[in-house]
């Protein structure tokens, strides 16, 4: 099968490598030429000048950028994905991003008699180097059964949450979560670090208890090392509650914590750590 992959980043690059590996035929596309010329020695496959002439001939397209702006940007107008892509082919979109863009690409694919699928995901650099990402897709279930297959080549787990913008939805849920759970354990770490407790022996006990989460068992070690110049960047977060913030103002959801740790994770953006790990949050205690 041809696909296409749209945006070779530290998620992009290695998810259209294992598609590579998985033995789909790659045509890749990024802006920076120079990555997508790495990315080709390293796995084969072929490379675009524009996500329309990627696109063509593909039976999915695959799209990882940054944010909103950036998905229409390789997705619509004459060089963009949709321009490239055969009737019946599918577009699916890694980006997290609003519900509202995924609905306005899906009307437009299907305007095209194409397919559209939201489909951010979760699981770090790590997910998709280790090809173990989590996939929350909104769309159509015939659609998501012929993408589904596909995407096992990087992701361990994926579910249909609903019509198109629930995969979007999810992943929104995912972030205020992790805010939450963030701000605990930096809370928690700091206390711990005055109580004069080992970290390894206090983790090793409460991980396996009720207070135990990824977050702990991943991040503890970097968090009381003060160590943060890795991972899922503040930038990228706040980016993804910016988005959160603005879907729970249509849906009436209050969000009093969240907004306070997105205040934190401000703080440590002008301190300059736009591209520390979301874990930073335990910088504010360490000064
Ligand atoms: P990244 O390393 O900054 O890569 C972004 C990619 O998008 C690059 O290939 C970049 O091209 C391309 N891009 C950005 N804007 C573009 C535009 N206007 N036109 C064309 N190409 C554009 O980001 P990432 O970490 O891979 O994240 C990608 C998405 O996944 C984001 O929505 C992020 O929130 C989400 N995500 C990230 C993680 C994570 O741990 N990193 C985890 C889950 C979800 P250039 O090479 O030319 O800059």
């Amino acid at each position: 099968m041809k696909v296409a992959f749209i945006g070779l980043g530290v998620m992009g690059y290695p998810m259209a490598g294992h598609l590579q590996k998985a033995g789909y035929d790659v045509c890749v596309y990024n802006r920076t030429a120079a990555k997508a010329e790495q990315w080709q020695k390293e796995f084969g496959g072929t490379m675009a000048n524009t996500p329309a002439l990627a696109a063509k001939g593909c039976e999915i397209v695959f799209c990882c950028v940054g944010n909103d702006d950036d998905v229409r940007q390789v997705t619509l107008g004459d060089e963009g994905a949709l321009a490239g892509m055969a009737e019946h082919s599918i577009l699916v979109d890694h980006t997290t991003a609003s519900a509202e863009l995924a609905r306005e690409l899906d009307k437009i694919a299907k305007s095209q008699h194409k397919f559209f699928l939201d489909a951010p995901v979760s699981g770090g650099q790590a997910g998709a180097e280790n090809g173990v990402l989590t996939v929350m897709v909104g769309g159509e279930a015939d659609v998501f059964e012929k993408v589904k297959p596909v995407m096992a080549a990087y992701a361990k787990f994926s579910q249909l949450m609903g019509p198109v913008g629930s995969g979007q939805l999810a992943k929104m849920v995912n972030q205020i979560c992790i805010a939450g759970v963030v701000q605990g354990l930096a809370e928690a770490f700091n206390f711990a670090e005055r109580a004069g407790l080992d970290a390894d022996a206090l983790v090793a006990t409460i991980s396996k208890g009720a207070a135990g989460s990824w977050q702990m068992e991943n991040r503890y070690k970097t968090m009381f090392a003060g160590e943060y110049n890795f991972g899922f960047a503040v930038d990228w977060m706040r980016k993804d509650l910016a988005i959160a913030f603005k879907e729970a103002e249509k849906n009436g959801a209050e969000l009093p914590m969240t907004k306070m740790v997105d205040g934190f994770y401000q703080e440590i953006q002008e301190n300059g750590g736009n591209r520390w790990d979301t874990s930073s949050l335990i910088s504010r205690f360490k000064k």
